[in-house]
């Protein structure tokens, strides 16, 4: 009898678990390039080239440490479709009385395993994912029982135990959270530098070869130049703390019309597949700040995002799903408008983000949260429909993180687990925040008439339904103060153009 490793594609990083409990010269280990993965839904094939690449640098990595590795390669035909299947071929061929996985990012895959196991009698072992930065434990101890769970409470405890930015028990600088120096807009001084990118090597031409040959998902195959090995991310994230760290925080918050990233880290891809560790990251940014070459508005900013908002988002899927995934607390219902896959509309700031999105697989977080998220909001778009969205379009995007960022962060649908309050805003935000709208066929300033944006009939429209939901709201008091100030006549006027918007969205 012998005992298998099972190694995920989104699981590549060099301490998993696994590895510790098995032994290179007994045990086994599996990889497969999987039908079912490449296809719960039009994954962007950017996506699934990253991760078909990614794991066949790593497979080879493991055969050269001594591993013994059965890796399956992708095949539209075969027989093989899901880790299932994968399994069982397996446990024919090598007598396996028992597999070990890491816990996997979806609950949508642990349930998979967990049935399988259970319908073979192979035993399961689970260990711990060590992709983050928090033991799931961690999160669990700290909610229970908490009647709100707020990320700035939970990052105050992260910085605590990981001594990130912290000095004496205190927060470097005094305060926990620079959020309100970061929110510039960008006039294109200083000039956005390029991301650095990485040309295809054989094994990652072979993929592209196959995915544009066999898989027909969401974008542009073209141009992929993602980090696909351990070396590769490293040298990412060196050129994000040399070129762009030190301004990530002061246009974190910006939108441009032609650039896609500003000064991103664009890291978040090789973090979900396990190339880079989050605490090495936080420590190079850390470092950057200790040296003197970024600001403390700038590296506290980035922390956040990674110890912060990365491991809350993954913390609260885990603790409410499956329930979760099925929220819908605003009662939305529309359908998610075409141009959502085709970027084919005249509103600039949805067409940009769209065509960046078919193009590179990304988008950076103002534009899916406040641009494409934003408009689904105040749409009203049934959440199962966009989530399958953000799931689909992103490089970086597996469920545990894209569905709290969007069921809960965006669509409120979650009854304000995520956030106390939605992120609903007007054509006026996206006008401060760039420089989409001097581009646009239609009118900021306007809220009624054809050339009217179409965000500002939608945002009032939207407070006016939800009246009851966020009335009593605190921090949405001056909102609907806003809204008193309008005489009937105006309210129904916006109403019927937000109706009229309903039903003409994919002309517009
Ligand atoms: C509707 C919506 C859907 C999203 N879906 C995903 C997704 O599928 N996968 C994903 O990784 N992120 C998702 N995010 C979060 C965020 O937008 C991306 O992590 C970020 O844009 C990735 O680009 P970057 O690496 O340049 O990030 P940076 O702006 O450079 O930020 C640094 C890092 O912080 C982390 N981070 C920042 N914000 C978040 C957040 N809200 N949740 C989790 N991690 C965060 C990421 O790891 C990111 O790489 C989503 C956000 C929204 C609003
Ligand atoms: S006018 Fe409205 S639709 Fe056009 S770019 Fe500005 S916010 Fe977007």
């Amino acid at each position: 009898m012998a005992r298998l490793g099972l190694i995920l594609g989104d699981q590549l990083n060099a301490n998993h678990a696994v590895l510790d409990a098995l032994d290179a010269e007994r045990d086994r280990l599996a990889m497969g390039e999987i039908v079912d993965e490449a296809s719960y839904v039009p994954h962007h094939v950017k996506k699934i080239v990253l991760v078909f690449a990614a794991m066949r640098h790593r497979a080879r990595e493991l055969q050269n440490q001594g591993w013994t590795v059965d890796y399956h390669l992708f095949d539209s035909n075969s027989e093989i479709r899901s880790f299932g299947g994968l399994l069982d071929q397996a446990v024919a061929a090598h007598d396996i009385d028992e597999v070990l996985i890491a816990q996997p990012g979806e609950w949508r895959v642990l349930e998979h395993l967990q049935n399988w196991a259970g319908e073979r009698g192979v035993k399961l072992t689970v260990l711990p994912d060590r992709r983050f930065v928090s033991e799931l434990d961690d999160f669990n101890d700290w909610a229970a029982g908490k009647k709100q769970l707020r990320m700035e409470f939970f990052y105050r405890q992260v910085r605590q135990r990981t001594g990130l930015l912290m000095a004496d028990g205190e927060p470097v600088g005094g305060v926990w959270n620079l959020d309100a120096e970061n929110r510039k807009k960008w006039s294109g001084d200083p000039p956005a530098p390029r991301v650095k990118g990485f040309e295809p090597d054989d094994i990652t031409q072979a993929v592209i070869d196959l995915v544009g040959a066999q898989l027909k998902g969401f974008g542009s195959i073209e141009g992929f130049d993602y980090p696909v090995t351990r070396q590769q991310a490293q040298a990412a994230l060196v050129d994000f703390i040399e070129n762009r760290l030190a301004y990530f925080g002061d246009y974190q918050d910006a939108l441009d019309d032609g650039e896609d990233y500003l000064f991103h880290s664009r890291l978040s891809a090789s973090l979900n597949i396990g190339l880079l560790d989050p605490m090495d990251v936080c420590r190079a940014a850390e470092q950057a700040y200790g040296q003197g070459d970024a600001p403390l508005n700038a590296v506290e900013g980035f922390i956040r995002q990674i110890i912060g908002w990365r491991e809350f988002i993954r913390g609260i899927y885990w603790y409410l799903m499956p329930e979760y995934a099925q929220r819908n607390t605003l009662g939305h219902d529309q359908p998610l408008p075409e141009w959502y896959w085709s970027g084919e509309t005249q509103m600039r700031c949805l067409a940009k983000a769209v065509d960046q999105t078919r193009r590179e697989a990304y988008a950076h977080h103002i534009q899916r949260l406040m641009v494409t998220g934003n408009f689904a909001l105040l749409l009203g778009v049934l959440p199962k429909e966009i989530c399958d969205w953000y799931l689909a379009v992103y490089i970086d995007a597996y469920e545990w993180v894209e569905l709290p960022n969007t069921l809960g962060m965006v669509m409120h649908a979650d009854g304000g687990v995520v956030g106390s309050k939605p992120y609903a805003a007007s054509g006026k935000y996206i006008e401060r925040m760039g420089n989409h709208c001097k581009h646009c066929r239609y009118k900021v300033k306007d809220t009624l008439g054809e050339d009217a944006c179409p965000f500002n009939a939608l945002y009032w429209d939207f407070l006016m339904r939800h009246r009851e939901d966020f009335e009593s709201n605190n921090r949405m008091r001056m909102m609907y103060r806003n809204v008193d100030r309008m005489d009937e006549e105006k309210q129904s006027a916006i109403q019927a153009r937000a109706e009229w918007i309903r039903i003409h969205i994919n002309d517009l």
